[in-house]
C-alpha cells in the first residue's frame, strides 16, 4: 500500500514537471516539458521541429547538406542519407531524410537521437499523444559511433536506404558499362613534369586509347567523364559513373615526386584512412588538386565518409580490380612495383560501383617523363590496363569476385 501511494506521488510530480507546450520558449524551461509534433508515416516535417524547438539551419548549395544548431549543439543531416553526424560521431537512423516538395522530413528517431545533440536535453516520443517529452537541462548528450565503427553499418545503409531500387536486383555477369575518368582538366592542370608535360594532358590521351581498345576487344560501352581540356567536378565524376550504371570506374593519373629519381606505378582503392603517408600526401595531392579539401579537419572527414558509403559495398570488388591494375601495369611496364594502396580519395566517394585510381608513372622523373610522353608508351600503358580490365571481366564472369557479405 505504502509502495502504491509513492508511485502515485511519483507519478504527479512527473506530471507537474511536464509543463504544457510553449514553443519559442524553450530557452526559458528549466525542467521537463512537452511539445506537440505532427507524425506522418514515422516521419517528422523537419521545418515544424525547428519552429517548435527554436532551431536554426543552413543547407547548402547543392541542396544535399543540412546543418541544424539549437541551444545547446549542432549536427549535420544529407538528403538521402540515414547518417546524423554531431562532434564527430554519427548515430544511425531508421530511415534516410528525405526531401519532398522542398519539405524536409526526418525519421521519428531523429527526436530521441538529433534532439539531445542540439537542446542538450534527453527527448522521447509519445507517439500516441503526438507530443514530444523533453528532460531537464544538461539531462541528454548525443551518442553516437566513430567514423571507424561505421563500416559496420556500411552494408544495412547501403541495401535498405541508398541502392535505388533497380540496382538491387542481381547484376550483371560481366562488364557493360565502363567509365574512364581522366583526372584534372581545365584549370586544374595535376601534375607538371621539368618539360612541361601535364597530366592532365597525358592522362586524356591514355583514356581514350584505354576507350577504343575497350569498345572493340571487350564489347562494352565506355563513358569518358571528360573528352578534352575542361574542368570537370568531382561529385560530376561519379555521378556520370553512377548515372551510366557503370560496372566499373577508373581514374586514371600520373604522379610526381620531390625526388627526380622516383618511378613506378601504383593503384589506389578508397578506404576512411591511408594504409601508409605517402598513400596519405597522394590523396591530399590529388584531392586539393580536384578543388577538395584533403586535410583531416574534422568538417571534410565526416563529409568525405558520407561519401564514402556508397562505394563501400563494393570495396572487395575494387581492391580486386586495383591488384590486377596493378599487376599488369608492373608486369608489362617493367616498371618500379610501388604496390597496391588504399587511400580516402575523394574522386572515387560516391561511386556505387568498383572503382580504382591508378597512376600510370611519375613525370616528374625526367626519363619517364620523355617515355610517357610517346604515343606508343601511352599505347603500352592503356594496353596494360586493358589486359587488367580484361582479366577482371574473365573473373566476374565465372564468378570469382564476390561482392563483401558485411
Ligand atoms: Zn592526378
Amino acid at each position: 500500500m505504502a509502495g502504491r501511494l509513492l508511485s502515485v506521488t511519483l507519478v504527479l510530480a512527473a506530471a507537474c514537471l511536464i509543463i504544457s507546450p510553449d514553443p519559442g520558449l524553450a530557452e526559458t524551461h528549466t525542467g521537463a516539458y512537452r511539445v506537440p509534433v505532427k507524425i506522418t508515416d514515422s516521419r517528422i516535417d523537419l521545418s515544424s521541429l525547428m519552429e517548435s524547438f527554436s532551431l536554426r539551419s543552413s543547407l547548402d548549395l547543392m541542396g544535399e547538406r543540412l546543418d541544424l544548431v539549437g541551444e545547446e549543439g549542432s549536427c549535420r543531416l544529407q538528403i538521402g542519407s540515414p547518417l546524423l553526424l554531431s562532434s564527430g560521431l554519427f548515430a544511425v537512423l531508421t530511415g534516410p531524410v528525405q526531401s519532398i516538395g522542398g519539405r524536409i522530413r526526418v525519421p521519428v528517431d531523429f527526436i530521441t537521437k538529433g534532439l539531445p545533440a542540439l537542446l542538450g536535453r534527453s527527448a522521447s516520443l509519445d507517439e500516441a499523444g503526438g507530443s514530444v517529452i523533453l528532460g531537464r537541462e544538461g539531462s541528454g548528450s548525443f551518442s553516437g559511433v566513430s567514423p571507424e565503427d561505421l563500416p559496420r553499418y556500411a552494408s544495412f545503409i547501403q541495401r535498405d536506404q541508398y541502392v535505388p531500387e533497380e540496382r538491387k536486383p542481381e547484376r550483371p555477369r560481366g562488364l557493360r558499362v565502363v567509365v574512364l575518368d581522366p583526372g584534372h582538366g581545365g584549370r586544374t592542370p595535376g601534375a607538371r613534369g621539368s618539360t612541361g608535360t601535364l597530366e592532365k594532358e597525358l592522362v586524356l590521351s591514355v583514356a581514350e586509347k584505354l576507350k577504343t581498345m575497350l569498345e572493340e576487344d571487350l564489347g562494352v560501352k565506355v563513358v569518358l567523364t571528360r573528352t578534352a581540356d575542361y574542368f570537370v567536378g568531382l561529385k560530376e565524376r561519379t555521378a556520370i559513373a553512377n548515372n551510366n550504371r557503370a560496372d566499373l570506374f577508373l581514374s586514371i593519373h600520373a604522379n610526381a615526386a620531390f625526388r627526380k629519381e622516383v618511378q613506378g606505378y601504383e593503384t589506389y582503392y578508397l578506404s576512411f584512412s591511408a594504409t601508409d603517408l605517402e598513400a596519405s600526401q597522394l590523396a591530399q595531392a590529388e584531392n586539393r588538386a580536384l578543388g577538395v579539401e584533403g586535410g583531416r579537419d574534422e568538417a571534410s572527414l565526416l563529409e568525405a565518409i558520407l561519401w564514402d558509403m556508397a562505394q563501400m559495398e563494393f570495396l572487395k570488388e575494387s581492391g580486386h580490380l586495383a591488384v590486377k591494375l596493378q599487376d599488369s601495369l608492373v608486369k608489362s611496364m617493367r616498371g618500379q612495383d610501388r604496390g597496391v594502396r588504399q587511400a580516402p580519395l575523394a574522386v572515387l566517394m560516391g561511386a556505387r560501383m568498383p572503382a580504382a585510381l591508378v597512376e600510370v608513372g611519375f613525370i616528374s622523373n625526367p626519363s619517364q617523363e620523355i617515355k610517357l610522353n610517346r604515343d606508343s608508351h601511352q599505347e603500352q600503358i592503356a594496353r596494360a590496363l586493358f589486359n587488367a580490365i580484361a582479366d577482371y571481366n574473365s573473373s566476374l564472369i565465372r564468378g570469382d569476385v564476390a561482392r563483401e557479405d558485411l
